[in-house]
């Protein structure tokens, strides 16, 4: 009799355990059944996702197919082509395969695998539920392999329970598409959801597919890299300066092949962009390296993308000084839109500080760059939190600098088009046009939201916008939302969309980069448990409201400050910083020493 409490495990639940570890959402299927199709030297794919691939996600390919036998060898734990020898490991492991995508997906699916080996005309089908053969049978058809996954975690509930909207598991699997189209342009890719056509990618030149899966701005606005030194050889694209974007969505780095996530990079590309880079703004890239595997240490961790360096300094250095070289070699100007400089001194700007960048290498100066950088680009949310608590500490001391009231007749200056300067009764005060507009705007669109119909304002031309797939998606999830607000928003097939009309009395003159920076702030929060509107209303704020350099009239003043004043809050702007600061008499003349 057997009385002893531990046991081995069967298989299949250790395939279920597993797959936790590898699935652990439809996009994560995606992922590995693409990657299968790319290493079966496929160069047709074709994605069918139902439901945004929970109830059906298929990959279907016209790669090597395989044998019967390789077939039902395929959903074996540890079954793998890639490895043949002890020799093979550190090269596979690399490239991230480990034999158990296939069996880890069937663990937690129904799945049904048609394959039919190059050469041949009869094939294999082979059926599994939660991992056991179901059906073997035969099959007919183009050499290539189809994979179908239906009902994913139909048997582990709690996992199911997990899985989020349709809407963003499908927005998950767009983004690791995104990554796959366009680290193969030479593949052409098909991607059909709920039945529609989403995307058919040609074979095309590289900058041509970026384009084509991020939208036609992004494609026009490249800047070309290619260097090679000592480490590395990258090659790719750089976005110019009117294509930054208010989220770090649309960073790719491929290191040998591999999509992956990395800080250094990161900061090291930014760092390229130079002092230029608009205030909390990322630049596009999609940058490939080749590095000599021996200098870096690929964390294996099925779902993860991360890489660490063998030198993180010295990699953050030489990929700044080849996006500055890429930047300074480029004939485009950049328009900062922000800034109103002539063309001539904006150009100046532009290159002064790349010129004496390129100076060597200092290793004590660029660690320093390094964590400055790198503190800059990724201060926590704790710190975050510190400055949101000190903000709304001065909330309270605010109350008792009221100015007192903003009877006619005031009178106001304009100072370097950027603060508004009046007396009041006790002193004077000293009002931040933008932050004042922000919080006007931003309660506005709050009230707009519980309307029933904003007011719109139909444009003359209607502007047309090309979103990436990510960015459409992104779009009809808070369509309803920016309906409200007043923008008049039309599909126009595909990822077109076409802005008919704008919200009525807000300042609105950019709507491409306007819809672009709401996407974007709704993206940085979209996992957060932060409210959408609250999200969609700041944005709409900061952008859709007079900025710091518009030069103001009189009765433009007069009527800032008539609104601020109606506002519930109109000492802070959304993000807390304060609208005004006062300055009293006593204060003055104690300055004067006129006591
Ligand atoms: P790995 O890719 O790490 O080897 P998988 O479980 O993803 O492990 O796949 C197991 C094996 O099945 C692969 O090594 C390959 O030989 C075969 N295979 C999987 N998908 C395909 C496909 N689409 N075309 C041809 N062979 C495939
Ligand atoms: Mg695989």
């Amino acid at each position: 009799m057997d009385d002893s409490k531990i046991q081995i495990l069967s298989e299949q639940v250790i395939n279920k355990i597993a797959a936790g570890e590898v699935i652990d959402r439809p996009s994560s299927v995606v992922k590995e059944l693409v990657e299968n199709s790319l290493d079966a030297q496929a160069d047709e794919i074709t994605i069918i996702l139902k439901d945004g691939g929970k109830a059906l996600i298929q990959v279907i390919d016209n790669g090597v197919g395989m044998t019967e036998q390789d077939a039902i060898m395929s959903f074996q734990r540890h079954a793998t082509s890639k490895i043949r020898d002890f020799r093979d490991v550190e090269r596979v492991m690399s490239l991230g395969f480990r034999g158990e995508a296939l069996a880890s997906i069937a663990a937690v699916s129904r799945v049904e695998m048609k394959t039919v080996p190059r050469q041949q005309i009869e094939g294999t089908q082979i059926n599994l539920e939660a991992g056991i053969v179901s059906n073997i049978g035969s099959t007919g058809g183009v050499c290539g392999t189809s994979v179908a996954v239906k009902n994913i975690f139909f048997n582990t509930p709690a996992r199911r329970k997990f899985l989020r909207a349709t809407t963003t598991e499908y927005r998950h699997i767009l983004s690791v598409l995104s990554r796959f189209t366009m680290a193969h342009p030479e593949i052409e890719f098909t991607l059909i959801h709920e039945d529609n056509q989403v995307y058919h990618l040609k074979k095309a030149e590289l900058r041509h597919r970026i384009g084509e899966v991020l939208g036609k701005h992004v494609g026009d606005s490249l800047m070309p890299i290619a260097e090679e030194n000592a480490i590395f050889k990258v090659a790719g694209y750089l976005g110019n300066y009117d294509v930054v974007r208010k989220s770090r969505g649309e960073q790719y780095f491929f290191v040998n092949s591999r999509f992956i996530v990395d800080r250094t990079l990161s900061a090291a590309v930014i760092s390229g962009y130079g002092e230029l880079l608009p205030k909390g703004r990322f630049p596009i890239y999609i940058l490939f390296f080749d590095i000599d595997p021996e200098r870096i240490d690929v964390n294996v961790h099925p779902t993860k993308s991360e890489i660490k360096f063998a030198d993180q300094h010295m990699l953050f250095s030489l990929v700044r000084g080849s996006v500055k070289r890429a930047l300074l070699s480029d004939q485009i100007v950049p328009e900062l839109q922000q800034e109103n400089l002539p063309r001539s001194s904006k150009a100046a700007r532009f290159r002064a500080p790349l010129l004496d960048d390129i100076k060597g290498y200092d290793k004590r100066q660029i660690a320093l760059d390094f964590d400055a950088a790198a503190s800059a680009l990724y201060s926590s949310p704790e710190e975050r939190s510190i400055t949101q608590t000190s903000a709304s500490a001065m909330t309270s001391s605010a109350e008792k600098t009221t100015p007192r009231s903003t009877a006619d007749g005031m009178m106001l200056w304009q100072l370097h088009n950027k603060y508004i300067v009046s007396q009041i009764k006790s002193g004077f005060v000293i009002i931040d046009q933008h932050a004042a507009h922000e919080r006007i705007t931003y309660e506005t669109v709050k009230v707009r939201f519980r309307e029933k119909k904003a007011p719109s304002q139909q444009l003359l031309f209607p502007v047309t916008l090309e979103l990436s797939s990510e960015d459409h998606a992104l779009l009809l999830e808070i369509l309803t939302l920016l309906e409200k607000i007043g923008f008049i928003l039309k599909g126009f097939g595909g990822r077109t969309i076409i802005v008919e009309g704008i919200p009525a009395g807000m300042r609105i003159r950019q709507e491409e980069k306007i819809l672009l920076d709401i996407l974007d702030e709704y993206k940085l929060e979209s996992d957060a448990k932060i409210d959408m509107q609250e999200r969609v209303a700041k944005s709409v704020a900061c952008r859709a409201s007079i900025m710091s350099g518009d030069r103001l009239t009189t009765e433009e003043m007069n009527s800032l400050i008539d609104q601020l004043f109606a506002c519930e809050t109109p000492y802070f702007c959304p993000h807390g910083r304060p609208t005004m600061i006062t300055m009293s008499m006593e204060e003055i003349d104690g300055r004067f020493e006129r006591t």
